[in-house]
């Protein structure tokens, strides 16, 4: 099954014009006759994919759709050295995740006896050879940009010798890296990629899925065409760093008369602040800097989810990013910004204080209690009511109080009334400190007048804070997170230093004992919570009955809406 009708497919078209032209043509024209437009995601299972990933996923899915096409998973694991089954496993996961069913799951892997057939008919065309110079050799004899390269000593063995020195490499009669095949086309291109590009090396290593049966690998210009060609792959987008290998692409499927896939470009996406390079992710997990690949400050799909972001959300940020043919970069508030508006929408609103001051409601009665009615979103009636207990004590933010409150301080201080949200107002009357001086508890009278939070004479307070009842609160670890990196470009460091340098020492701030209003001991990992003038917020998956677990998805503030605000004024 395909993503059928799917509105993203729509919001996608608006800006990525440049791929939608390509393929409307090819259809007006018929370059495929009747064949249905065939699409592919290519990943290598050799890590989790990031946000970067999500944009081709779009692509790749929104655009076929729109043709009414099909879209392949397959999966480019020719690398049998890095690549796992938990990656692949994660992949699958984080697609469907995404919103998107793929048609075939495929494995280049699959196509490894294809792909060495091929690979004797070039043999047999006089269009490959065995070449036994080192991979230093062969870097020295390709030249440069400026000077061409040199034929390789090997270059003309005869059809007999390469095939049989072919198939004793397929036997595992030589060591690894002790010979190639490449194609021979012309050492003097100004193309390097064309400058007999390597087509199979030598890798004794046990392979994810064909286990030991090969120790002999193709190359990803060898292999990846060649798939996409099997699978009548019509459109094969990938990113602008594979422009220069369009020829060698388009060349080994003209060699061998296969299925004519044709490769296009469009930019990868960048975000400020973040790594986008499975390499580098992927050294930040095995050095422990974050707790795995889903840790919520990491920029890959199972971080955002575990943060609290929605697939929603992301959809709609890669659509307005769109495509192009020129590597930009994008404010990560941008993607906040998406976030924030998919989730005013449709968090649930509930009462947290993560750093609790006890308040005390001198006339409210003793061991008096009553429910106060509360919408589950203002912005979404249908999300209903549910009712919070109210008593003598409460707690608020330490911030809600200042003894000495500073110049337009408005939230509560000696003599000074506020609302309590959906509650009462309430005015402070008197402290009470511990040794050191600090405020451990605020003595309030309360209005009995002002139930709901309504004013019961026109009287205005200038403030309304959040609280949670003292004896109905739950307890939970609140989890703040900030960027993982300082910079904008965390390339961006000093001469024998690493983007390691620029990681930002306060990305998490854990609060060991925040209290909750007690619907939250219901709360569950999909959901999402908007905790009311604190932030977003979302159940984090090591929550365990009688461990609440919370992890700030974002902030309320909107950095970004100030942002374009100022850039259109
Ligand atoms: P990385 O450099 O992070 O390892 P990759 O390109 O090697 O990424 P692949 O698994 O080969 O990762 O990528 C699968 C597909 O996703 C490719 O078509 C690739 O072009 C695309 N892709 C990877 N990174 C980005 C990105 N930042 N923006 C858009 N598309 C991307
Ligand atoms: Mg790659």
């Amino acid at each position: 099954m395909n993503t059928n009708a799917n509105p993203e497919a729509a919001e996608a078209r608006t800006n990525s014009n440049f791929l939608h032209d390509i393929i409307a043509e090819d259809v007006q024209t018929k370059k495929y006759g009747d064949a249905v437009i065939q699409t592919r995601f290519p990943p290598e299972p050799n890590g989790y994919l990031h946000i970067g990933h999500a944009k081709a996923i779009c692509l790749d899915f929104g655009l076929a759709d729109e043709f009414g096409g099909k879209t392949n998973l397959r999966f480019d694991d020719t690398n049998p050295e890095k690549e796992e089954q938990e990656y692949v496993d994660s992949i699958m996961a984080d697609v469907r995740w995404l919103g998107f069913e793929w048609d075939r799951l495929c494995y280049a892997s699959d196509y490894f006896g294809q792909l060495y057939e091929w690979a004797l008919k070039l043999i047999q065309a006089g269009k490959a050879y065995v070449d036994d110079l080192t991979a230093d050799q062969i870097r020295h004899y390709r030249g440069t940009l400026t000077e061409p390269g040199k034929d390789s000593p090997f270059r003309n063995r005869t059809v007999e010798e390469n095939l049989d020195l072919f198939q004793r490499m397929k036997a595992g009669e030589f060591p690894d890296g002790s010979r190639v095949l490449r194609a021979k086309i012309d050492m003097a291109s100004p193309n390097l990629n064309m400058r007999d590009p390597v087509m199979y090396r030598i890798l004794h290593a046990t392979h994810h899925r064909t286990g030991d049966q090969w120790c002999i690998y193709p190359m990803y210009d060898y292999a990846h065409g060649q798939s996409d060609s099997i699978e009548n792959v019509t459109h094969s987008m990938c990113t602008l760093e594979f422009a220069d290998h369009q020829p060698i692409y388009r060349w080994y499927i003209e060699q061998l008369g296969i299925f004519p896939s044709q490769q296009i470009e469009f930019d990868r996406l960048n975000l400020t602040y973040t790594l986008l390079s499975k390499r580098k992710l992927l050294q930040l997990v095995q050095e422990k800097r974050v707790s795995g690949w889903d840790d919520p400050r990491m920029p890959t799909l199972s971080g955002f989810r575990r943060r609290g972001f929605t697939p929603e959300a992301i959809r709609a940020f890669v659509a307005s990013v769109g495509a192009s043919r020129t590597n930009g970069i994008v404010d990560f508030e941008m993607l906040e910004h998406f976030q924030r508006d998919d989730l005013n929408r449709r968090a649930r609103r509930a009462m947290a204080v993560l750093r609790p001051l006890k308040v005390i409601i001198d006339n409210y009665p003793e061991g008096q209690e009553e429910m106060v009615e509360v919408a589950n979103n203002p912005e979404d009636p249908a999300a209903g009511v549910r009712r919070v207990p109210f008593a003598r004590e409460i707690y608020i933010e330490q911030d809600d109080f200042r003894e000495t409150p500073p110049p337009k301080y408005y939230r509560l201080s000696p003599g000074k009334e506020v609302r309590l949200r959906n509650a009462y107002f309430v005015t402070a009357q008197s402290v009470v400190k511990d040794e050191a001086g600090n405020v451990v508890e605020v003595h309030c009278t309360y209005d009995p007048a002002s139930r709901g939070g309504n004013s019961p004479d026109g009287r205005k307070v200038k403030s309304t804070i959040h609280w949670v009842s003292v004896k109905h609160a739950l307890s939970a670890e609140i989890r703040l997170y900030d960027k993982l990196f300082t910079k904008p470009d965390p390339n961006d460091h000093p001469e024998g230093g690493s983007f390691l340098d620029n990681l930002n020492p306060n990305s998490l701030e854990r609060i060991a004992d925040a209290r909750l209003e007690p619907s939250l001991g219901e709360a569950r990992v999909e959901e999402r919570y908007q905790f009311e003038r604190v932030g977003y917020f979302c159940l984090d998956p090591e929550a365990k009955p009688g461990k609440l677990v919370f992890n700030r998805t974002l902030a309320l503030k909107d950095s970004w809406a100030k942002i374009e605000r100022k850039a259109g004024a």
